[in-house]
């Protein structure tokens, strides 16, 4: 069975079709301009997937879309499937969902916030296959968390946002953070302009700089343990870009077993090295998640 896939992105929207299998069959990539130049492609390439002409099993089955957010995932909702108040002023209330339907006809379309789909993708076919309870959180340009809580999506109000958890000021940093909205939540220290913001370079050109990780790495450190204590997830996989600074993994796992001081004594952290992970497919679980979003969307329709 084939499905459609849809990563939508704050700089590219990955449009794929894949198989039940979480196989990639093909894959484009549409840079994210504007709602008005970057719709008509993606609709474009699932509209050549449904195309009357096409021989019924190389038809996609359904659509999955993982997207940035903040978006509205809460079913039955009347904005549900459009993006809200975005720093991107031009996809601001935009109902991507919505959109796609009318475009693509009656198929079956699942719908949920990056973050989450990153972490189905995990679960799926991952590092986090098989469990009920696990969180994936992507530091980058911002910092996003999904969650899946006795095997479902965290949703909720709204959807989680623990990107902008309060931070306690590391001693002897004065960086004052750069969240507009809050200055000193986790994703205004710990986001990768943050650490260009504090340190005056981007955050790849200061990997030779042991204090620029040791002080992510507490801050990282920090907010997993607030997160840990709350959601009690059986793994934590770290993705996005300033992850891939593989020297934060050993540093991140050393502080959070100091502040949870020995405090919680499970398997889990006993076996901290698998507990706090890098994600497992490669950079393609966003997609894959969304492939899964699909499959769910076809078997509930
Ligand atoms: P986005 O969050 O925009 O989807 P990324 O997850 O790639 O994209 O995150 C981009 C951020 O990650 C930028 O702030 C960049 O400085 C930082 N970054 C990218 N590559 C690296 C690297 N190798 N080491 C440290 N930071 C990086
Ligand atoms: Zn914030």
């Amino acid at each position: 069975m084939l499905y459609g896939a849809l990563e939508a992105g704050g700089t590219k929207m990955i449009c794929a079709v894949g198989n039940e299998s979480g196989q990639i069959l093909d894959q484009v990539s549409i840079p994210t301009s504007t709602p008005d130049e970057t719709m008509p492609k993606v609709i474009e390439y699932f509209k050549s997937k449904l195309d009357a002409s096409l021989p019924d099993d190389e038809k996609i089955k359904g659509l999955g879309i993982a997207c940035f957010g903040p978006v509205d995932v809460r079913e039955g909702s009347k904005t549900y499937g459009s993006i809200l108040n975005t720093p991107k002023i031009a996809w601001r209330n935009y109902p991507i969902l919505e959109t796609l339907k009318e475009a693509l006809g009656d198929i079956p379309m699942g719908f949920d916030t990056d973050v989450n789909g990153s972490l189905l993708g995990e679960a799926t076919w991952g590092c986090a296959k098989g469990l009920e309870d696990a969180i994936y959180i992507t530091i980058g340009t911002g910092i996003g968390m999904g969650a899946i809580s006795g095997g479902n999506p965290v949703h909720g109000m709204l959807h989680p946002e623990a990107g902008h958890l309060i931070m306690s000021a590391i001693p002897g940093d004065d960086y004052k953070g750069h969240c507009p909205s809050h200055g000193a939540c986790f994703e205004g220290m710990a986001s990768g302009p943050a650490i260009e913001d504090r340190w005056g370079k981007p955050a790849k050109e200061l990997a030779d700089k042991p204090e620029v990780w040791e002080l992510e790495a507490k801050y990282i450190a920090q907010a997993i343990t607030d997160i840990l204590l709350v959601l009690s997830p059986q793994k934590i996989i770290l993705g996005g870009g300033v992850m891939a600074q593989a020297q934060l993994f050993p540093l991140v796992r050393k502080y959070v077993l100091e502040y949870v001081n020995e405090y919680i004594d499970t398997k889990e952290l006993r076996n901290i090295n698998s507990f706090i992970t890098p994600a497992a497919l490669n950079g393609n679980q966003g997609i894959m998640g969304a492939i899964k979003l699909a499959e769910n969307a076809a078997e509930n329709n």
